[in-house]
């Protein structure tokens, strides 16, 4: 019976359950998005800079895009490190695209719907491909 303990069957145990649930899948999909515009961004400039695609996907460090500092942790936490430093960057004050914002919450939002649904393995594969194709065509 320990798993039917008092955790679960209370209210407030329920509603804790449901809170995590959204805040994991809410940082699942923010983070998925951070990665996919992160994916587009360095293929774009893959065909700037003729530089290796994979190469810069696997090893290079996130940067600043106006002055080319190296972003800290701090700075690559969906949405928070955004609202954090008010949309500019720690290191010159450039501002930063509200299109990686608007990609977080976009994406955030539709996993924690997504997980509301007992979605199978299809489902979750139709999520990450129109979550991949919402990031490609519009952020
Ligand atoms: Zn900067």
């Amino acid at each position: 019976m320990l798993f039917r303990g008092s955790l679960l069957s209370s209210t407030e145990g329920y509603y804790s359950v449901v809170l995590l649930r959204i805040v994991f899948f809410f940082f699942l999909g923010a983070s998925l998005a951070s990665f996919l515009k992160l994916v587009k961004d360095r293929f774009v400039r893959k065909h700037k800079l003729g530089t290796s695609f994979w190469r810069s996907l696997c090893c290079g460090r996130s940067r600043c895009d106006e002055c080319g500092h190296p972003l800290g942790a701090i700075d690559l936490i969906p949405v928070i490190s955004f609202l954090l430093t008010g949309g500019r960057c720690r290191y010159c004050g450039a501002k930063l695209s509200r299109k990686y914002l608007y990609s977080e919450l976009a994406l955030g939002i539709i996993f924690v719907l997504a997980s509301f649904f007992a979605l199978s393995f299809l489902g979750w594969s139709l999520v990450f491909a129109f979550s991949a194709a919402l990031i490609f065509s519009i952020f």
